[in-house]
């Protein structure tokens, strides 16, 4: 990319008669101002991020800056602020105010309010390195106590009510099956001491699109959705478990807006935000999910990786689609079909205790290791 940039700038310095090594160099010293990534010292320890300068303030990426603090971002209208949070700490940094919420009580102030930069909102690089600091002291003993291991898992048992989901051999029922497995996940997870929310604890009907809500209200950690997969009456010797994650299938910017519409507040951001506050928010939100379909991904490998050690049928993989679930989950997150309930041997076994025990172990034992890379 640099390189045919540079190959384009000394054509034109060619048409335009200019010397060519000033024009280099002119282009190098900006992008040296524009992309100095440098060491920062936070809360949790060195931490490497891009760092601009305006005036006198040092400025850093604030969803970066939330990554390395392991704290979810989220954007509010009303008062129009930016929500760091986990389950130890909140922090809302207020647009067009230089001051910030702690805990929702402790007001601090900033040497400067956020400053946009192609959309992308930049913070006080003294939030990381002085303002954040007391409060994860006070907190932590160790830096292991702000790991991921301490936020929310969203399990979602697939289907319910009315929605029975797949009725397989033998008059096998999804929405049971799944919520059966759902539990005993939660089981052993609670008790190796993560916190656990189901969307649905019970058989009763809930939509897609508030199952994803459920996580993103709780900021939850990750959401992980059970299913049983079911084929048509000539392929009914498909076996085996596999495990989705969001597809990018759509464009990039048509999802947004697809996003922006399913969650409902497109009219709210147009009404009192105008189209560049509209831009803002699709830059936002698209870099968000970028890098939560990276996570999903890696989800999706660990969670199938100790599938395959225990499925009766085959290892079929992770693989991408565009369920609603995930497409509307802030949090990284992942589709697991446990097996075939339309072949004798998966249903067979999926109808066994011993075997439903072994496949929540293996999921959540997937999310345990997906917790635990940092
Ligand atoms: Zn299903």
């Amino acid at each position: 990319m640099l390189k045919i940039f540079l190959l384009n700038l000394y054509s034109v310095s060619r048409k335009l008669k200019l010397p060519v090594q000033p024009a280099l160099f002119i282009v190098a010293a900006l992008l040296v101002s524009l992309c100095h990534a440098k060491n920062f010292n936070g809360p949790n320890g060195t931490v490497r991020l891009e760092s601009r300068i305006f005036g006198k303030t040092e400025f850093v990426p604030l969803l970066d800056l939330a990554d390395s603090l392991d704290l979810s971002a989220r954007w509010f209208y009303e008062p129009a602020k930016i929500e760091l949070r986990n389950n130890k700490i909140s922090v809302d940094v207020m647009v067009g105010s230089k001051l910030v919420l702690i805990n929702k009580s402790d007001i601090r102030k900033m040497n400067s309010s956020i400053v946009f930069i192609k959309g992308e909102p930049y913070v006080a690089a003294t939030l990381l390195t002085s303002t954040l600091k007391p409060y994860f002291k006070k907190t932590s003993s160790g830096k292991k106590s702000f790991s991921r291991s301490k936020g929310i898992i969203v399990i979602d048992p697939g289907h319910g009510g009315h929605d029975t989901g797949a009725i397989g051999y033998r008059g096998i029922v999804e929405k049971d099956l799944v919520l059966d497995i759902a539990r005993r996940v939660r089981t052993i997870l609670v008790r190796k001491g993560y916190k656990v929310r189901m969307t649905r604890d019970s058989d009763r009907f809930i939509d897609l699109i508030p199952r994803a809500d459920i996580a993103n209200s709780i900021g939850a950690l990750i959401l992980v959705s059970i299913h049983g997969n079911a084929a048509s009456k000539n392929k009914r010797s498909i076996t085996g478990s596999e495990t989705y994650y969001l597809s990018k299938a759509q464009s990039a910017s048509s999802k947004r807006t697809e996003k922006i519409e399913n969650l409902g507040i497109k009219k709210k951001i147009s009404s009192r935000w105008g189209t560049l506050k509209y831009k803002v928010k699709l830059w936002l939100l698209g870099r968000h999910f970028k890098k939560n379909r990276e996570k999903s991904k890696k989800l999706a490998e660990l969670v199938q990786r100790r599938l395959a050690k225990i499925t009766i049928g085959k290892n079929r993989g992770i693989k991408t689609a565009n369920f609603s679930v995930l497409r509307n989950s802030y949090c990284p997150s992942c589709l697991i079909e446990v097996g075939f309930l339309t072949h004798p041997t998966d249903a067979t076994y999926l109808k066994r205790s011993s075997y439903k025990q072994k496949i929540a172990g293996a999921v959540a034992q997937g999310v345990i290791d997906y917790i635990n890379i940092k």
